[in-house]
């Protein structure tokens, strides 16, 4: 997910699923190539539906009356897990077309129809009314705002009392060693301890319910093994392909690097409730 290997966005946001608008063509290829590579997965980035069912433990029970935000659902893991654990209706936002028309056809599939709404929008320009959501979740996400960022501007779509669930990459050591610590700063030289995190959490408006780090399992089941049964046919498509090899090769680097320092860093679900009203 935090992948380097791209072209870097003007903004310096993660290129492995963002926004592709202005980028030039080697750039457009990688990022295709990238997408191809990540395609038919169970999730785009580490959790696990215990995971979801965890962090919504934190949160008192919603109402059927009740809306939840999904943002940057991807093909809508968690989307559909919440839908199954609250009465509430959940709008799904999404950049990536395909991912929302992924998650449209599940929803027929599972008859959510009238409890799941799927929309291609963009994280930084949300188009609802002020204090619409009750509850707003953010998995594997929130990074291509920034933490901060991304909560400050999430929260006047809150109402009062509302919560906010957002997972975030973190340091579990103050001393990474030092090849870990050289491919992050790469990769998102954001990332933060979980201390540091939860003081943010305070400065950006909100009052920590709980936090809690994701096992190591929630990388490789549903997002690092299936990206590695990928890898094998996807090599075999591209032959002599120097982009496609290249690729492939970021890929299994970060692979590599949780493989090697999952002590080191991790994610970890923040559970918070809105404290200051914009
Ligand atoms: N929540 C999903 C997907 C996580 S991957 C899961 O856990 O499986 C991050 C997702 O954010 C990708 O699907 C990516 O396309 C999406 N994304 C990236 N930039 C975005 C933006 N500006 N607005 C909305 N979604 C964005």
């Amino acid at each position: 997910m935090h992948t380097a290997s791209l072209p870097d966005s003007a903004d310096g946001t993660s290129a492995h699923f963002r926004d592709t608008g202005d980028c030039p063509p080697s750039a457009d290829r990688a990022i295709d190539l990238f997408f191809e590579l990540f395609s038919g997965l169970p999730r785009q980035g580490p959790g696990s539906a215990a995971d979801t069912a965890r962090a919504l433990a934190l949160v008192p029970p919603l109402p059927p009356s009740a809306r939840i935000l999904d943002v940057g659902c991807g093909t809508g893991a968690q989307t559909i897990d919440l839908a199954r654990a609250t009465p509430a209706a959940i709008h799904a936002v999404e950049l990536h077309e395909p991912f929302v028309r992924d998650l449209a056809a599940k929803v027929r599939r599972l008859s959510l129809d009238g409890r799941i709404f799927p929309s291609v929008g963009d994280m930084r320009h949300l188009a609802f009314p002020p204090a619409h959501f009750d509850l707003i979740w953010c998995e594997g996400a929130i990074y291509n705002m920034g933490f901060d960022a991304g909560l400050e501007a999430w929260r006047p779509y809150l109402r009062e009392d509302g919560h906010i669930a957002v997972t975030e990459a973190c340091w579990f050591t103050a001393e990474p060693p030092h090849e870990c610590r050289e491919f992050w700063d790469a990769e998102y030289p954001a990332i933060r301890s979980i201390d540091a995190n939860r003081a943010a959490v305070r400065w950006c408006g909100y009052e920590l319910v709980g936090d809690f780090r994701l096992p190591a399992s929630a990388w490789w089941d549903d997002y690092y093994l299936p990206i590695c049964r990928n890898l094998e046919s996807f090599r075999k498509r591209h032959p002599g392909d120097e982009a496609a090899a290249t690729v492939a090769a970021q890929t299994e680097r970060e692979i590599e690097m949780f493989r090697r320092y999952s002590d080191a860093y991790g994610y970890v679900f923040f559970v918070m409730r809105v404290t200051t009203l914009s």
